[in-house]
């Protein structure tokens, strides 16, 4: 007997009707001699909506109140599929993620998962019971109520997967797997069968909100098996693996998009010693992660340094910096939230010479206009203007033959 983790998204849970499917498709599963463990999304776009009614009331949001706010969502979302599951004869319990043992740091908005203590999942499996268990959402070292940042119920459902030891952790969401590219940009994207950790990493960081990439991380680092498969077709998808290496690698296995940073620039920095490490301090200290960094050759004895963050963390980025360009002397800080990143993922590019080349030519080709580049051994990535951004992933789609025979 097997033990499956089964997470299901947002739209897979977004009405009555598919509430409904989901149940139906968790009962085959036990039929099929198996123990199901399941993590919900809360229904349809009920996050946004709910973030939006914090902004009506509020401008400052607290932290604290606005993680209150959303875990709700899913808390309705295990309540009607333990309903539903009643009504097609399955016995289950909900359970939030307080009472699912996930234990989190206390940073609000995005809390880290510091520990499972799944007794009570485990107990509920014991009594024969599908528990199903609010995604997102964990409890604080502090006894507060958490969320684990947007799409996080990815990661609640790995992270219970490696705490139960489960055979499979299956993501079911509204594609049939992981493609080329986002098929919503690009038409012509194809089903892939499998992608190994290294690759899903990349794409998860660079865009791909298939998965997120605290979840991939997660897996890898827990040896769980991912599934990513669609919740409409319910056949087979992508499996997430450890690289075998005797497979042949794809030079370039994916194109991704993303229009989630922004761009700061530090302008007329003395170029000297130390005054990177006091800006780049200055942001962690506030938890905020940056991406791409570009710092052009100093004249004069100056020098301008940029860098990308995540969009939801300019304002305090913007602050952070407009404190260190005061104590370092530097001249200006600009922001630029009208940009968006294209990256050409694949592990076969580490053993492959043109591959930049082939991007950069095709970005030209197409009047396309590069601003940033950052590259890792099996990655690269150009920042753009925004409004370039699909189209950029279809041309880089086409030229790397990624293009599916006919669609
Ligand atoms: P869920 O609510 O099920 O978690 P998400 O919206 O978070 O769903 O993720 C699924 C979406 O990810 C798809 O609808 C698709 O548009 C997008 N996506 C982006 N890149 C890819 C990719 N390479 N392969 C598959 N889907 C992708
Ligand atoms: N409902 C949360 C979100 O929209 C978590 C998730 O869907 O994974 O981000
Ligand atoms: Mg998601």
């Amino acid at each position: 007997m097997a033990l499956i983790v089964q997470k299901f998204g947002g739209t897979s849970v977004g009405n009555a009707e598919r509430i409904r499917d989901v149940a139906e498709h968790v009962g085959r599963t036990r039929e099929a001699g198996n123990d199901v463990v399941v993590v919900v999304s809360a229904m349809g776009k009920f996050t946004d909506d709910l973030i939006r009614m914090a902004d009506e009331v509020s401008p400052t949001r607290p932290p604290r109140e606005l993680d209150m706010l959303l875990t709700a969502g899913e808390r309705i979302s295990m309540a009607l599929v333990c309903m539903a599951l009643s009504a097609r004869g399955v016995e289950s319990a909900s359970f939030t993620g307080s009472q699912a043992g996930i234990i989190t740091d206390t940073d609000h908005t995005r809390a880290k998962i510091l520990e499972i203590r799944p007794d009570r999942i485990r107990e509920a499996i014991d009594a024969g019971l599908v528990p199903v268990v609010a995604g997102f959402q964990g409890v604080s070292t502090e006894k507060d109520i958490t969320t684990l940042g947007r799409g996080g119920s990815d990661v609640t459902a790995v992270a219970l997967a490696a705490a139960l030891k489960a055979d499979v952790c299956e993501i079911y969401t509204d594609v049939k797997g992981v493609y080329s590219a986002d098929p919503r940009v690009v038409p012509k994207a194809r089903q892939l069968a499998v992608v190994s950790f290294d690759e899903m990493m990349e794409m998860a960081a660079t865009g791909s909100r298939v998965l997120m990439l605290r979840s991939v991380e997660f897996a890898r680092r827990h040896g769980v098996p991912l599934h990513v498969r669609s919740s409409f077709t319910w056949e087979p998808g992508t499996w997430i693996v450890e690289e075998d290496p005797t497979m042949e690698q794809a030079v370039v296995l994916a194109i991704t998009d993303d229009a989630s940073e922004a761009k700061i620039t530090v302008g007329g920095v003395p170029d000297r010693p130390g005054v990177a490490a006091q800006l780049f301090r200055e942001l962690a200290d506030r938890g905020i992660n940056v991406d791409m960094i570009v710092q052009n050759t100093g004249t004069n004895g100056l020098t301008d340094i940029s860098f990308t963050v995540a969009m939801t963390d300019l304002d305090v980025a913007r602050e952070a910096c407009d404190e260190v360009k005061v104590e370092i002397g530097a001249a200006m800080v600009t922001t630029d939230d009208n940009i968006g990143r294209v990256s050409v993922v694949g592990a076969g590019m580490k053993s492959s010479p043109g591959v930049t080349a082939l991007m950069f030519e095709t970005l030209f080709e197409n009047g396309i206009n590069i601003e940033m580049i950052s590259t890792s051994s099996i990655r690269i990535s150009c920042v753009l203007r925004a409004d370039r951004v699909a189209d950029a992933v279809r041309h880089l789609h086409t030229a790397f033959g990624l293009d599916a025979a006919s669609s």
